[in-house]
């Protein structure tokens, strides 16, 4: 019974997956189709045809991103893990998110030690960049992100935390759906929480999400510390 159940979730998810990447993929199929349309009837007018090909690159480009967010395409390979200095690696992705922190009077407290696991940079910096933007969206007003890092026997804990307008049951529910979001069309693309979900996998770590409404959001990651964790060949 459990079994079906989890299989109906799984079929009805795939679903809205086929749904999200048909809608975004054609929009710039859309877009291609009128360039080169226009390019047809350009009479080789060299500007027109220098302009359309430049907006079909645009749009493969937009496509072919949505494939590449989408799709864990790419597995890790042995080679990815290496001994990371989580704090190090932390310092380095919040100061680089510090012009988008400025923007929004939001500013990072940061609660670490020195700890090292073997993991991948790319995924795990991926995963805080995508946190720290949505810890960041969620206060407008500005206010503090605090990042922790905190070490359990097996495991090291990663935190997010931020004071902002937090989610309600029905939004904490949908986030890890691709292309659910919340806000306003152009600012949110709803992968962000997608992508960290998808990394995790892909690190073997775990998520979870604490949130209330008008009070803030803490999301837990959770990465093991033995090394060699990773089936990849
Ligand atoms: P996007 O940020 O583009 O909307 P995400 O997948 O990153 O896409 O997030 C999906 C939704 O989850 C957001 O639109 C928002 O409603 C909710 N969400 C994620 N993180 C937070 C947070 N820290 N505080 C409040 N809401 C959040």
């Amino acid at each position: 019974h459990e079994a079906q159940l989890f299989h109906d979730h799984k079929m009805a998810a795939i679903g809205q997956l086929a749904a999200g990447v048909a809608h975004e993929i054609r929009n710039p199929l859309g877009l291609i189709r009128n360039y080169t349309f226009i390019m047809k009837r350009s009479d080789s007018d060299p500007l027109l045809l220098k302009k359309s090909l430049q907006l079909i690159d645009q749009s493969v480009e937009k496509a072919s991103n949505v494939i590449d967010n989408l799709l864990n395409f790419y597995r890790l390979a042995d080679s990815d893990f290496r001994e990371i200095n989580l704090k190090t690696l932390i310092e380095e992705v919040v100061s680089l998110n510090e012009n988008l922190m400025k923007d929004h009077t939001v500013y990072c407290r940061l609660v670490l030690h020195d700890v090292s696991i073997k993991t991948c940079e790319a995924s795990l910096k991926h995963i805080l960049i995508n946190l720290l933007n949505n810890a960041t969206d969620a206060m407008p007003q500005g206010g503090q992100i605090t990042v922790s890092l905190r070490e359990k026997p097996d495991t090291i804990e990663l935190r997010v935390i931020d004071k902002g307008m937090g989610m309600s049951e029905e939004t904490r529910e949908m986030i890890f759906h691709p292309f659910f979001t919340t806000k306003r069309s152009g600012k949110g693309t709803g992968l962000g929480c997608y992508i960290v979900y998808s990394e995790l996998v892909k690190l073997k770590g775990e998520i979870a999400v604490i949130s209330k409404q008008h009070v803030g959001t803490t999301m837990v990651i959770k990465l093991k510390k033995a090394a060699g964790d990773h089936d990849e060949a």
